[in-house]
């Protein structure tokens, strides 16, 4: 059979009124949820998530997945119910051990939903399990935004899946082969963005306690400012009879379960075979050592006719013709995207086109935070329109959607649903330890 021993650790950390995240600590399911709201909503929802996800029991993947869903529905319902409450919501993400038929089939279930992490220390080596619903992660997933880019990136703080802001939600969920000696590490986002990953590994590695560890890495995230609340989980496999040799190849492949689904994977497991191939074939084509066999040798002392002349001419043509249509493909659209914190007109393409990059048309002024939040991915990632008076109809119809927004929600005091728990302090500098 396998056990767990676990020990976890909260705080409010320096800078925040009140502790809006929520820890689960209810053997064999842990689970930590970052609650985001005006007022006490954020801590509501949290805690009504985390009461949901106690009172229901899984036994495999697929239901722990409907628990979350059951708990989204519970945080979604709530706030319906309750107009002080619109608009609030909750990361979650959970770590549960089921118990299989025989003990070789126990397995360690991972869901998630938002911008908290699960990491798993295997062998002395940290792994970041869950991927962050965020819409800076989305674009480094895509390719559109560094990891560096991503870090200091004005909208950081706005995730693109939360439990409690629609009745229905996508939940990302993983199957683990539990081995002796893992340990799963939960958290909300105020400890990685204060804590980098391999000073968070020289914890995990370090303190044999778990109790400790969690302590631990949340005096870290203090130190480094404390800026946002701070959870920590701090989950070990204790033991597992004798599948230990099994290894982390089991780790199953991650699905998210839900329309639009993909696996979390894929981004990672497309650089590391795409990309070496190219840049070998560059070597092999450029290589001048005596190896490169099968080159022709330098004709030496060739004339220049007016034969050769015609041909570099032509080719020349052919290339400029090349060039031009690139050029023209590549300044021939408009699209609406963001400028720093404003809604902006760009004329070009989204992430610009080989050297060619996109330049800045018209400034509009609708503000990033009047957009309605189901719209700020497609903008964030650059909405292409044909002309631009096809972008400016586009930032139109934004401008008419936020208005109407506006109207009907005057009396309340949060706007924004989907922006997370940072309510005054969005715009402080962001921390220069964080992860990656
Ligand atoms: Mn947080």
């Amino acid at each position: 059979m396998t056990s767990l021993r676990a020990g976890a650790a909260t705080d409010t950390g320096q800078v925040r009124a009140s502790n809006q995240d929520a820890v689960l600590m209810a053997e064999p399911v842990f689970a930590v949820a970052d609650g985001m709201g005006g007022h006490a909503a954020g801590e509501i929802a949290s805690q009504v998530a985390v009461e949901s996800l106690q009172e229901a029991s899984a036994t495999s993947r697929r239901e722990l997945v409907e628990v979350v869903q059951q708990a989204n529905r519970a945080v979604w319902e709530r706030a319906e119910a309750e107009p002080d409450l619109r608009g609030m919501g909750t990361t979650m993400c959970v770590v549960a051990l089921v118990h299989g038929a025989a003990s070789d089939d126990d397995r360690i279930l991972v869901a998630n939903v938002g911008d908290s992490r699960v990491y798993q220390l295997h062998d002395g080596d940290l792994d970041q399990i869950t991927d962050d619903h965020s819409l800076v992660e989305d674009l480094v997933r895509e390719g559109r935004l560094s990891p560096d880019e991503a870090r200091s990136h004005p909208q950081r703080n706005i995730l693109t899946r939360v439990l409690g802001n629609e009745p229905e939600v996508e939940v990302d969920s993983w199957e683990i082969i539990p081995n002796r000696g893992d340990r799963f590490l939960l958290c909300s986002d105020g400890l990685f963005n204060e804590v980098d990953d391999d000073r968070i590994a020289s914890v995990l590695r370090r303190l044999a306690d778990p109790d400790d560890a969690a302590r631990e890495l949340v005096a870290l995230a203090n130190r480094g400012g404390g800026r946002d609340n701070i959870s920590v989980v701090v989950v070990d496999v204790i033991d597992d009879d004798h599948h230990r040799e099994a290894g982390r190849s089991a780790v199953a492949t991650a699905t998210a379960m839900g329309a639009g689904a993909f696996p979390p994977t894929l981004s990672t497991s497309l650089t590391g075979t795409l990309l070496p191939a190219p840049s070998e074939a560059a070597v092999g084509a450029t290589g001048s050592g005596p190896g490169s066999a099968g080159a022709p040798p330098p004709r030496s002392g060739s004339r220049l006719t007016w034969r050769s002349v015609l041909f570099v001419c032509s080719v020349l043509l052919v290339l400029g013709g090349a060039v031009a249509a690139v050029v023209w493909f590549a300044r021939s659209t408009y699209y609406v995207g963001f400028d720093d914190e404003q809604v902006a007109i760009f004329r070009g393409r989204p992430g610009g086109l080989l050297w060619i990059q996109p330049d800045l048309a018209e400034r509009t002024d609708l503000a990033l935070d009047e957009v309605p939040p189901s719209r700020r991915a497609a903008i964030a990632a650059g909405k292409e329109e044909s002309s631009l008076i096809e972008a400016r109809r586009y930032v139109d119809s934004l401008q008419e959607q936020a208005d109407a927004e506006r109207r009907r929600t005057t009396t309340t005091t949060t706007t924004s649903s989907t922006t997370s728990t940072t309510t005054g302090t969005s715009t402080t500098t962001p921390t220069p330890t964080s992860t990656r």
